[in-house]
């Protein structure tokens, strides 16, 4: 297991669409595990394997306080939505900010598993507000881009300023 590095926004990296992945081998086993590993040690609720610079079709997500509920989606895609849920985000690539947007309250999600198996799941709250952050990332998508262009660009220029620093 290693942990991986995390892009920071604005990187441009982070705004690549992930490729879906053709089979779920040793190599894609490995990310899943790495990345839980990352993603706990942040910590972070969600991570998409193009945070941490794998531009493929991988999230993973916990949201049990205990970090027990290992969930890893490979090639998720949402098959339907309902409802009207707004809570305050945060990412792991835009460090320290939080700010509320609107999402489904309840999806259903097809993927398949750690182990290649097809599953359809509903999801609701906050898993589902999760599910379709990490989901966003895979197209490139970021919580920021649905704030608006004011607060997005005070965003880029508090970040800019860190990413310098952390360089
Ligand atoms: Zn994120």
């Amino acid at each position: 297991m290693a942990l991986l590095d995390i892009l920071h926004f604005p990187d441009p990296r982070l705004r690549e669409v992930a490729k879906p992945v053709e089979q779920v081998d040793a190599s894609v086993k490995q990310l899943v595990d790495d990345m839980f590993e990352t993603m706990y040690d942040a910590p972070g609720i969600g991570l998409a394997a193009i945070q941490v610079n794998v531009p493929m079709r991988v999230i993973t997500v916990d949201i049990s306080e205990d970090q027990d509920e290992p969930l890893a989606l490979i090639n998720p895609e949402i098959t339907s939505k309902d409802g009207i849920e707004e809570m305050k985000e945060g990412c792991l690539s835009v460090p320290g900010v939080f700010e509320m947007v609107q999402r489904a309250d309840k999806i259903t999600v097809k993927f398949l598993n750690r182990d290649g198996e097809s599953v359809e799941m509903e999801a609701e709250g906050l898993l589902a507000v999760c599910i379709q952050h990490e989901i966003d990332h895979l197209d490139g998508k970021l919580f920021v881009d649905y704030l608006s262009t004011l607060k997005r660009q005070r965003i880029r220029t508090k970040l800019e300023k860190e990413n310098r620093q952390r360089a």
